[in-house]
């Protein structure tokens, strides 16, 4: 019965009259497994999900010579190869301005972080005789520049460096005061520890009655961004020794002085 339905012309249709729905249904199904293989196929096909695109392909010698030029910068100054990463993952090209931003920035750096090369203790190494009781010695004025360790920003500020020696010891040049806080500065710091690392190395060194170190200082970091207080300063007061009570009249001293200086 079913290949007499299938071969049947359009004209002979009234012989299905006679059929009942069901029968034309399996009538349906068996034309359908007759169907031609490309109508099959692209009816399989277009059901297949969309290909995923297809890889650029670059021939060897171009990626053995980008791979080439990336090694040679990078080995030249990793810095600076760095930061040309940096302003291309900031998206951030300005032209002839920043085409040699990246070994302009990492000479930059160099000189920020140079401390970490140094220990700036040894400056303090040399010493000259002093008179028997030489008194309280402060150096004031002092110019800061450090680099925030949180977000690479400038801490910029003002510096007092003070130390009462011992009866009859020696004592240091004064510019070396300024010199041990300009080597703790060039580093990434937080104001707090460039204090306490300039009066933990008086201290070690040359043993003094006491030792003190106030910063008044500008953050970058509090300015330019977060809450973006552009004239907040912050005061910090490191001391080892016979006056970390801050009554004591040589801190005092000490203090007033910082406060001339830094305004
Ligand atoms: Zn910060």
């Amino acid at each position: 019965m079913s290949e007499t339905l299938i071969d049947t012309a359009p004209e002979a249709e009234d012989e299905f009259d006679g059929l009942d729905a069901f029968e034309r249904e399996i009538a349906e199904a068996r034309a359908d497994e007759y169907l031609p293989d490309a109508v099959m196929d692209a009816e399989q096909q277009s059901e297949e999900p969309p290909q995923a695109p297809q890889p650029i392909v670059l021939p060897v010698e171009t990626v053995l010579g980008l791979l080439d030029n990336t090694l040679t910068a990078h080995e030249a100054d990793p810095v600076a190869f760095s930061v040309g990463m940096f302003l291309d993952a900031l998206g951030v090209d300005e032209g002839d301005h920043t085409a040699d931003t990246p070994q302009r920035v990492a000479k930059a750096w160099r000189h920020l972080l140079a401390g970490y090369a140094e220990d700036p203790s040894v400056h303090l190494q040399k010493q000259f005789s002093a008179p028997e009781n030489p008194g309280l010695v402060v150096v004031s004025g002092i110019r800061l520049a450090s680099t925030c360790a949180h977000h690479l920003l400038p801490i910029t500020g003002t510096a007092t460096v003070a130390y009462r020696p011992q009866r009859g010891a020696n004592v240091v040049g004064l510019s070396k005061l300024a010199r041990v806080l300009d080597g703790y500065a060039r580093r990434l710091q937080v104001q707090e520890r460039i204090g306490s690392q300039v009066v933990d190395a008086l201290d070690s060194v040359l043993k003094p009655l006491g030792a003190a170190c106030v910063i008044t200082a500008a953050h970058g970091c509090m300015s330019l961004r977060g809450v973006a207080e552009p004239s907040a300063t912050t005061l910090t007061v490191a001391t080892a020794g016979d006056w970390i009570d801050p009554g004591h009249p040589d801190l005092q001293a000490v203090l007033a002085e910082h406060a001339r200086n830094a305004g």
